[in-house]
């Protein structure tokens, strides 16, 4: 079959590569100069990194198993890494069992209820659709205690879902605790991570490569303007430059908003859920420092006077044979895309981060930062709040011919490459067969 691809982050160059191994001929269109999506690099004081702060664990098999395929499998760099905490005006290491019962942030009978709220959600809950009854402002606070919430829990949330906290259901939080438990049952006493050496540019470029080589080919610079129907079913693709080229399928792998653009007469219930999506945005600030700004690779931060909740040091990924490393610390902010700091001009956030910084990391000063960006999109994950799934559209839409695929319909496990990978399967499954497959991203 002909079949165009709309948008090539992660799950479009997945359903491509998949498409093009079962005989397919397949056009992916890209509306920016390169393939990736969130995952692609730039670059930043001399050295490749990605945009936005991007790390693989071993539970990221299907990402694995692509790396595998594209051959760059030996550029993995995979290092211990290790989890602090700061609260209180003080640093506390938070990465094993046992730092959660010294952590000294909360009293003694608040880190008993804090490590009893893990157990229960990684061993007694049950299923995730229970949870999803019950708000994370709720659960969380009279299980492990306010103080808890407050120190420790809501940062966290704080971090991922910024201004709708509130909103949050259980789902997520069994899921992350789920994934952690995951980590650590595969014999993998430490947290580990790993970074393509070069960024993930490295595997992107491989996976050019092997798109040339088997008859994909790549729109770039090349927006879809336009989904054309002809009786009701997909038929082509119009460009930006009005360029119409017919398929027999095409698979949708934008961010939501982009379909009622391309399709203005897309209508109905099946439809509404996707026009009815609502997406945070992320503002994340990435700095390469002439010092290294912290041992750890991740600081959670829970104090009023600093702007942020989390940073990640990127030191120990860029360090490797011949290879120096590079202080790359990312700081980054999930909200609507209509408020601070998305909204923040670039200049007042930097000063603001750097001089909280300095609360953080005594020993940073502004005139370390050698080089610094603020990066910024708005479709970086969707707002799931509430009964979330109930409101996943499925891969088949009521459209003949057009599939639709990206992380709106990754729950209760939060998006990331690997599951969008996963996506980018049922994606071809269901566009072979024209049928609908059930979507499973329960963490196992
Ligand atoms: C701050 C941050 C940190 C993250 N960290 C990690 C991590 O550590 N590990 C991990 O696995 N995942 C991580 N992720 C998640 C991961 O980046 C995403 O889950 C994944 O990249 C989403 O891929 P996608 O294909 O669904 O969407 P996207 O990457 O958004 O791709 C959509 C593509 O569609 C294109 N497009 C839009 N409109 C059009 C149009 N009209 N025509 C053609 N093309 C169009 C876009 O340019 C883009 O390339 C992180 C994400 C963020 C934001």
């Amino acid at each position: 079959m002909e079949i165009g691809i709309i948008g090539a982050g992660i799950t479009g160059i997945g359903a491509a590569w998949h498409l093009a191994r079962k005989g397919h001929r397949v056009t992916l269109y890209e509306k920016e100069g390169g393939i990736g999506g969130l995952a692609r690099a730039m670059l930043l004081d001399g050295q490749y990194v990605e945009r936005y702060y991007h790390f693989i664990m071993a539970a990221d098999t299907y990402l694995l198993e692509f790396i595998r395929a594209m051959g760059v499998e030996e550029r993995l760099n995979w290092v211990e890494t290790e989890t602090q905490f700061f609260a209180n005006g003080r640093m506390y290491r938070f990465t094993s069992p046992l730092d959660l019962l010294r952590f000294g942030a909360i009293g003694p009978v608040d880190r008993l209820r804090l490590i009893g709220t893990m157990l229960y959600l990684t061993k007694f809950a049950g299923s995730w659709k229970k949870m999803e009854d019950r708000l994370a402002c709720r659960f969380l606070p009279a299980w492990g205690g306010r103080r808890t919430w407050d120190i420790v829990f809501r940062p966290m949330l704080d971090m991922k879902f910024g201004d709708l906290t509130n909103e949050m259901s259980m789902a997520w939080m069994w899921a992350r605790s789920r994934m952690v438990k995951q980590y650590r049952e595969k014999g993998v006493a430490r947290e580990r991570r790993a970074w393509v050496k070069g960024s993930l540019k490295v595997l992107l470029e491989a996976a050019e490569a092997w798109f040339e080589g088997h008859g994909v080919t790549v729109k770039r610079h090349q927006p879809a303007e336009r989904i054309l129907l002809e009786d009701g079913r997909a038929v082509g693709v119009c460009d930006d430059g009005g360029e119409v080229r017919r398929f027999d399928r095409i698979l949708f792998c934008a961010p939501s908003p982009e379909l009622r653009r391309m399709l203005p007469e897309a209508e109905g219930p099946y439809f509404d859920r996707i026009h009815g999506q609502q997406y945070y945005g992320v503002t994340c600030v990435v700095m390469a420092l002439s010092e290294p700004l912290s041992p750890r690779f991740w600081t959670y931060v829970s104090d009023p006077r600093v702007p942020f909740v989390g940073a990640i040091d990127y030191a120990s990924f860029t360090q490797y044979e011949g290879h120096t490393g590079q202080n790359v610390i990312y700081i980054p902010h999930y909200s609507l895309p209509a408020c601070a700091p998305y909204t923040t001009d670039d200049e007042t956030l930097v000063a603001a981060y750097a001089r909280a910084l300095q609360i953080v990391f005594p020993r940073f000063d502004a005139s370390q930062i050698r080089e610094v960006r603020v990066m910024r999109n708005p479709n970086s994950s969707i707002v799931c709040a509430g009964r979330y799934s109930e409101r996943i559209p499925g891969i088949r839409t009521p459209i003949p011919s057009l599939y639709f695929a990206n992380l709106s319909q990754i729950y209760p496990q939060d998006r990331g490459l690997s599951v969008g990978l996963k996506l980018a399967g049922y994606a071809v499954e269901a566009l072979e067969s024209d049928r609908d497959v059930a979507m499973d991203f329960t963490p196992y």
